[in-house]
Parts: C-alpha cells; sequence; structure tokens
C-alpha cells in the first residue's frame, strides 16, 4: 500500500491523513528465534515497523543494524497496515505459541495505534524500545504486562546524550512494566554511563557485543564476556547476526 500523505516529524512516515489513521507502517513480519536479550532462544513473532526518532550513526557504516527500518529511503518497502492486518499475520505461527517481538524502527512512536494488538495477544510480548519516548500507562494499562527491552543508546551510538538519555521516561517503564531489562551495545569500558542510566532502577542489565556483522561481532564479544563478569552483568550474545550477519527477516 503506498501512500503520499502528511508525513510525521519524527519518521517522516505519513500518518496524518484520515484515510490512514490506525494504520502502522511495517517493515516485515516473520517468524524466527529471538536472538538477543532475556529472552534470546525463545521461538518468535517479529513485527518490525518503520521509523525511528534517533539514527545511531556509531553503529557500523550504515548506522543502525536495523537500516531499512530506521533510513526513510528504505520507505517504499513498508507497508502501512491495520490492526487486523497485523493480526492476521502473528496468527499464523499460532500453533507454535510464539513470544511477540514488537521491534523496529522505534515501535513506541505507534504505542497507542499499537494498543490493540497488545490487548489482544495471549502470550509474553517484549516491545524492543531505546525508551525515550513516553508511554501514558494510566490510559493504555496492559503496558504493564509487557517486558519492555530498554535498548538505551550509550555515546557509542553517535547520539547526543540530550537526545538519547531521557531519565523521566526510563523510570516510568521501569516503575510501571516490571519485567523489564537492559540491554547496552557495548564495544568499550562504559560502565559509568550505565551506572548513570540505571541508577536506582532494580531491573537486569545485559551486555551485547557490538557487531555489524560476525567479525565485528567476534572481535567485541570477549572484551564484553569479561566486561559482565567483572560487573555482574548478563552478557547477551546475537545469534542472529552470527548466524546470519545482515540478513533480513531472520
Ligand atoms: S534507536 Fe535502535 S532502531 Fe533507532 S536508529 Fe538507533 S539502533 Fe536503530
Amino acid at each position: 500500500m503506498r501512500i503520499e500523505n502528511e508525513k510525521d516529524k519524527n519518521t517522516g512516515v505519513p500518518t496524518k491523513s484520515l484515510e490512514f489513521v490506525g494504520h502502522i507502517p511495517v517493515s516485515e513480519i516473520f517468524y524466527s528465534i529471538q536472538g538477543e536479550g532475556k529472552y534470546a532462544g525463545h521461538p518468535s513473532v517479529f513485527v518490525r515497523v518503520g521509523g525511528c526518532n534517533l539514527r545511531c550513526p556509531g553503529f557500523g557504516k550504515m548506522g543502525c543494524d536495523s537500516y531499512y527500518a530506521v533510513d526513510k529511503t528504505y520507505k517504499s518497502e513498508w507497508r502501512l497496515m491495520s490492526v487486523e492486518e497485523i493480526k492476521k499475520e502473528i496468527s499464523k505461527y499460532k500453533d507454535k505459541k510464539p513470544h511477540l517481538v514488537i521491534t523496529g524502527g522505534e515501535p513506541t512512536l505507534y504505542y497507542k495505534e499499537l494498543y490493540p494488538i497488545v490487548e489482544w495477544y495471549d502470550g509474553l510480548i517484549t516491545v524492543e524500545t531505546n525508551a525515550t519516548i513516553d508511554i501514558d500507562f494510566e490510559k493504555y494499562p496492559k503496558y504493564r504486562d509487557v517486558v519492555f527491552a530498554m535498548s538505551v543508546k550509550l555515546s557509542n551510538s553517535g547520539e547526543k546524550y540530550k537526545k538519547r538519555v531521557k531519565k523521566e521516561v526510563i523510570k516510568k517503564y521501569a516503575y510501571n512494566a516490571k519485567k523489564s531489562f537492559f540491554k547496552f551495545v557495548i564495544d568499550k569500558d562504559l560502565k559509568s554511563e550505565i551506572d548513570d542510566i540505571t541508577e536506582n532502577i532494580d531491573l537486569p542489565i545485559f551486555c551485547m557485543p557490538l557487531g555489524a556483522d560476525k567479525a565485528e561481532l567476534e572481535k567485541n564479544a570477549p572484551f564484553v564476556f569479561e566486561f559482565c563478569l567483572q560487573n555482574g552483568y548478563c552478557y547477551s550474545d546475537r545469534i542472529h547476526i552470527r548466524l546470519f550477519g545482515k540478513k533480513k527477516g531472520v
């Protein structure tokens, strides 16, 4: 479905047209194994939305590893889907009883539009987020049952602190959605930054090696392993990058 209408200032995605109200730009929906974080190894359906409020130029040549869900030059590949269309795609895998992963891009840009899916899905849901966008947990209480994988960006993302760290938002996620966890991308000792972000929040901290491809992942993994041991953090690998590199839909 192609759209040429009024555009959202953060994402460049047309969201204001009456015709498409309630529709969500989707980069891809696929069934795979969760490759990182608290639920690494779990069979999962991924709904990857298009658009992000950050760019993370520090993460490799293309910036973010999901560049095709962020970079507007790939926008023509995104589909504006209704909630019912997304539910139908997710339902194709229901016999596997998968974990539902809503990812991006930045899915919380569309947290209101995605809410009917969160209310409907009967199983574990993770929302993978940079934790910069405020969510109204009073009005959308089902988000309290969701696991937020808070991948708050550190200085190695190349983003400015003010843009990537919103402490009030992080606290709100942590206090409302108590099964959430932190997930940081590491290539050097960034403990002081992690301490600053996680101050007074008692949630698990996962660190994973920075790596847009297998070679870079393997280069950073031994350091991150030691870094986790020394600081009492959980180590997370990135199974999908190890097995498939930059391939989409895995
Ligand atoms: S916040 Fe995540 S999705 Fe957005 S640009 Fe950074 S790494 Fe990519």
